[in-house]
């Protein structure tokens, strides 16, 4: 038997959810039904966002409530049009075998004459954000003397955003006997202290511990300095290139500012914030729904309850001043039973704060690292390699074509074939990144992590440990070419003639590798590997930027902006065309700049990047 028909949910309504999907009901589904169902409780459910609250109260009362009557019988008030808008079409779909519901949703920014006629038509749910709603009873058009429920949805959001006079107000208009039913994500003071006003020992059900984060969302930090936050940031979202994210940010200007940097370089980003119109926010949700964009840049109270499934990421790009609302803004991914990263960018002072955060959420942030350029390139390679190996084929419309496809490549090997389209993106990233500098922040020691600082790893190869002795190499051969760091050095050392004892850190990666070498073996290890081929492949060494004492020289204080020196993209072009990117990280922002972006649904054309390796 379908179990929410165990529940006691009837066939009609049972027979609606399946078509959405739903055929186990969520542990809060399965625990407060029955309770709401009795219809004589009040009830105080403490959820996350995305657990699927909205039907574990919107199903009971589709069952309590008399459909004959056309009068309101349900008030649902919720903080944000967005989320009046979900709970009144889910209300909708659940009931859409049924006879003459009428659901209403009352939320201001949109016409009141329309709302109103609707009220007038007949409504029995009326699902509102409090100032609407309180507008219309002040205007007599509403008669809530039969409301025999009442849901305060997201309480701890309403609260947050002012609303208690606004409730209590709507509150007193509603027949004392009525069941209220309360569901926050949180519960600080002061919905504690409303659940007392408004409810008679109420049924509690707490999924979770109290205040605990939804269990399926990881939190990570990274820590960074200031001024590289916007390219870690860029960083991180290049290593994920799936990522569908919502980054927050503290301000209007800051959403603005990154969501404008970010579109410059490349990425199919947005912002969503207070001083957009209606209309623009509804542009921004919808494009962000369709997945049309797949970074969307908010502020707090723009984007509170918004409800888009399978966010995959939420990024903390500044920490938000009250920390009851990283719960809300984490929560905006993991939804339905799905998994989700939330992550937090920020400098050393700002642990104490990360610190605070866990013990809100009860649950420990791991500390991740920041990708290195060349861990980026790896991960867009072999994306590109899943997409090629998962694309759907349109058989019928490329039939056309395949002769002289076919034709055009009929001298290539498969081996040839596919490396030359793995490198048509490929390329790009590895120019791009192959001199990115660290970016992490070392705070343990309190000073930047760079390659100066990894001198313990390789102390264990025997390298002496002057900053300047040392220069890290590039050779286009890594471990698809079955090297390990032991094979490795043996084929530099049997190369270039140096000593084994001599060679720095080894970093063997996927099609290239790194290794540092003294300065004065540079030349050497040069001529040594002129015109050497591997497997019939030439072999390649330049020197890297990253971590360099070369870099260090050339890039002076602005560390991480080398590039920028370098002739490349120069941040002062773009920020120049459109007063971008402002604040601290402006400097870094230019030199990390991808491109094109690999991930461009828009199709944006790509933007070569000049050349910045030093070929030997
Ligand atoms: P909510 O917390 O009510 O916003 O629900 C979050 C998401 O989970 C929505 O997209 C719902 O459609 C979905 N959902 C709710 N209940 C179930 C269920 N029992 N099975 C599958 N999906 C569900």
């Amino acid at each position: 038997m379908n179990p929410f028909i165990n529940l006691g949910i009837r066939h009609d309504i049972v027979n609606a959810i399946s078509e959405l999907g739903f055929e186990n009901p969520t542990p809060i589904q399965e625990q407060s039904i029955p309770v709401l169902l009795t219809g004589s409780n009040d009830f105080v459910g403490l959820a996350q966002t995305g657990t699927g609250k909205t039907a574990a109260f919107g199903l009971p009362l589709l069952e309590l409530l008399d459909f004959e009557q056309n009068h309101p019988q349900a008030l649902i008030l919720c903080p944000t049009r967005e989320l009046c808008l979900q709970i009144t079409n889910d209300i909708k779909n659940y009931s859409k075998k049924m006879d003459n519901v009428h659901v209403v949703a009352v939320y201001g920014g949109a016409s009141i004459m329309d709302q109103l006629r609707q009220i007038k038509r007949g409504v029995q749910i009326v699902v509102a954000t409090p100032g609407r709603m309180l507008d219309i009873i002040n205007r007599k058009a509403i008669d809530f003397s039969k409301v025999k429920y009442v849901v305060l949805d997201e309480a701890d959001e309403m609260l947050n955003m002012g609303f208690q006079e606004d409730i209590d107000n709507i509150l007193s208009t509603t027949p004392d006997e009525k069941k209220t039913w309360l569901f926050s994500a949180t519960m600080p003071a002061e919905v504690r202290r409303i659940a007392k006003k408004y409810m008679d020992n109420p049924f509690e059900l707490t999924m979770g511990e109290k205040n605990t984060g939804n269990v399926n969302i990881e939190h990570e930090y990274y820590i960074v300095r200031a001024r590289d936050k916007y390219a870690a940031f860029k960083r991180i979202v290049d290593f994920n290139p799936d990522i569908f994210g919502i980054v927050f940010c503290r301000t209007k200007i800051e959403t603005q500012d990154i969501a404008e940097a970010l579109i410059k370089d490349g990425y199919n980003a947005d912002s969503l914030h207070g001083d957009l119109s209606q209309q623009q926010r509804d542009k921004v949700m919808k494009r962000y729904r369709e997945r049309n964009l797949q970074l969307l840049i908010a502020t707090d109270v723009a984007a509170r309850g918004i409800d888009v499934n399978d966010v995959t990421h939420v990024i903390n790009y500044s920490l938000p001043d009250e920390v009851e609302n990283y719960t809300h803004r984490s929560g905006r991914t993991a939804r339905a039973g799905k998994t989700g990263v939330s992550i937090a960018i920020v400098n050393a002072k700002e642990l104490g704060k990360i610190r605070q955060i866990e013990r809100v959420i009860g649950k420990k942030f791991v500390k991740a690292e920041i990708p290195t350029g060349f861990d980026v390139c790896e991960k867009q390679l072999f994306s590109i390699v899943h997409k090629v190996h998962n694309v759907q084929v349109n058989e019928e419309q490329i039939e056309q074509y395949l002769p002289r496809i076919l034709e055009e490549f009929k001298d290539f090997s498969k081996e040839d074939f596919i490396k030359r389209f793995a490198s048509i993106e490929f390329n790009r990233f590895l120019d791009y990144y192959k001199n990115a500098p660290d970016l992490n922040a070392n705070v343990e020691e309190g000073r930047s992590r760079d390659r100066f600082d990894d001198r313990g790893e390789r102390g264990e190869r025997g390298a002496p440990s002057g900053p300047s002795a040392y220069t890290r190499l590039f050779i286009n051969l890594g471990s698809v070419d079955e090297f390990n760091r032991g094979d490795l050095l043996g084929y530099i050392c049997n190369q270039s003639k140096i000593s084994g004892r001599t060679v720095g850190k080894i970093d063997v990666k996927g099609v290239y590798s790194f290794f540092e070498v003294p300065n004065e073996d540079v030349e050497k290890v040069s001529a040594g590997f002129a015109g050497a081929e591997f497997k019939g492949r030439p072999v390649r060494i330049e020197v890297s930027g990253e971590g360099t004492s070369d870099r260090r020289e050339g890039g002076g204080s602005r560390g991480g902006d080398r590039r920028e020196g370098g002739g490349g993209y120069r941040g002062g072009e773009r920020r120049e065309g459109g007063g971008g990117y402002r604040g601290g990280d402006r400097n870094s922002s230019g030199g990390d700049r991808r491109s094109g972006g690999f991930r461009d649904f828009s199709g944006k054309p790509r933007e070569e990047r000049p050349e910045r390796r030093r070929r030997f």
